[in-house]
């Protein structure tokens, strides 16, 4: 009984926010995104709204440019 309650919690599933996909809850590092690509794929899609016209490119920190780059770069693979 114990057993069938705890297998049933470790194998419970979550659609991924980004493309729907059911995936696994647990011991998915990525949650709730389906795998590491759904997860930067989201942060790039934020990066976009948020910096693709910066309206002063000089004002951005090198620290918000190391993450845009990050993100860029990761959404590329
Ligand atoms: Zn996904």
């Amino acid at each position: 009984m114990l057993e069938s309650v705890l297998g049933h919690t470790v194998m419970r599933k979550i659609k991924c926010p980004k493309c729907g996909k059911e995936t696994q809850f647990a011991g998915n590092e990525f949650r709730p995104f389906c795998s590491e690509r759904c997860k930067l794929l989201d942060l790039g899609a934020w990066a976009d709204g948020e910096y693709a016209v910066p309206a002063d490119p000089e004002s951005l920190s090198s620290e918000d440019l190391a993450q845009i780059e990050a993100a860029l770069e990761k959404k590329g693979e």
